[in-house]
């Protein structure tokens, strides 16, 4: 089978030791399988810079949106109210989740290029003291938009509120420190910027706010308390868990490590990210995003004229190795191109050639 690179911010393109990892059945039951539970349980914590005294980590079956919603509906009881900051389509699925399961919200949302307004937000906070939790995307991946997380993490202080960020396609890849913003609940997934192949999500959670949350959930799978009480005793899983993806997952953490931790693998995408559009922009692409809210994730690109034909553009990178995103915006002609996974300056450099072989121009 002819391999390709995937360009798409998850599942995205894993190393061959990390695929390796799943050659061997392990039992879930078995000791040696709960200890790479806990091992992956201790580094996460180590990757998030917070201590086993004030939080702790709750791996979860399933793909990311299952996790979003086992910590929706975990950590918020029926009389709670969320408010739900939104400037993409991963932001309104958590609106979508609220709706399916009764929760109470207030939707706060902004066009899919802009940020959110502090001084809104403030007003908001000030006016609806029934709100107790602030939830946000930091990366949304719709786009590639990085949104200001110091913000939230500000007015969630100064107000007391209870902070949830979705970090999927964020965490692993961009420097944050988790307990200094005072993030209650971070959610990202195993086939994200740790690398490793789709499965599970998992949640670094503020220890006391999750210790309250006894008897929140209405869903018994998604149970992220229970979830937590039964791994937390010994590294053992509620019901059947995706051993093959964990054991992959444990062998991506450790490269991550290898690699030089968050920070060398965020300057790593961030210098793909930055050769791609230099390079995408000399053949007369134009990114939706601009400047400093760009993500070093996934990038936005516009059609660079009527005629483009995406289809077309499609076949003819993949046949030369590359599977590009189709775009999420419904008024504008986009297509998305993600830098994260095994994904190598050179790796950019055959794709801008093969881009510029397609498009027929010539570069001074
Ligand atoms: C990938 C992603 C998710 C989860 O998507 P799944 O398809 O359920 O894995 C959620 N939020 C963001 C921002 C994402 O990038």
């Amino acid at each position: 089978m002819e391999q390709y690179k995937l360009l798409t911010p998850g599942p995205l393109t894993t190393t061959n030791t990390v695929k390796e990892e799943m050659l061997f059945d392990r039992c879930t039951w078995d000791q040696d399988y709960k200890d790479i539970t806990q091992k992956i349980r201790m580094q996460l914590l180590d990757l998030a810079n917070a201590s086993p005294e004030d939080y702790t980590t709750v791996l979860m079956q399933g793909s990311g949106t299952f996790t979003v919603e086992s910590v929706m509906t975990t950590a918020m009881n029926k009389k709670d109210k969320a408010l739900i900051i939104t400037n993409g389509t991963y932001g309104e699925r958590i609106v979508q989740m609220a709706d399916y399961t009764g929760l109470h919200y207030k939707h706060y949302n902004v066009a899919y290029n802009a940020y959110p307004d502090e001084m809104e937000l403030k007003y908001i906070l000030e006016h609806d003291s029934t709100i107790t939790h602030l939830v946000m995307v930091h990366c949304e991946t719709t786009t590639g938009i990085l949104n200001p997380v110091e913000i939230v993490s500000k007015l969630a202080k100064e107000y007391h509120k209870t902070l949830i960020i979705d970090a999927m396609s964020s965490f692993g890849g961009i420097e944050m420190d988790i307990p200094d913003l005072g993030i209650d609940y971070l959610i990202s997934s195993a086939n994200k910027c740790i690398q490793g192949v789709p499965g599970f999500g998992f949640v670094i959670a503020k220890l006391d706010k999750l210790q309250a949350c006894e008897g929140n959930a209405a869903s018994l799978s998604l149970d992220l308390y229970d979830q937590w009480k039964t791994m937390n005793q010994d590294g053992k899983w509620r019901y059947t868990s995706p051993t093959h993806v964990v054991a992959a997952f444990s062998k991506a953490i450790d490269e991550l490590i290898a690699e030089g931790g968050i920070p060398a693998r965020s300057r790593r995408y961030q210098r793909n990210n930055m050769q791609l559009r230099e390079g995408l922009e000399k053949l007369g692409f134009r990114a939706y995003i601009k400047g400093k809210r760009q993500s070093p994730i996934i990038t936005t690109f516009l059609f660079p004229d009527d005629k483009f034909a995406f289809e077309d553009f499609y076949h003819y990178v993949k046949e030369r190795g590359f599977v590009l995103y189709p775009g999420k915006l419904t008024e504008i002609n986009t297509f998305r191109i993600g830098n994260i996974g095994e994904v190598y300056e050179e790796d950019i450099e055959r794709l801008c050639n093969v881009i510029q072989e397609y498009m027929g121009v010539v570069v001074k």
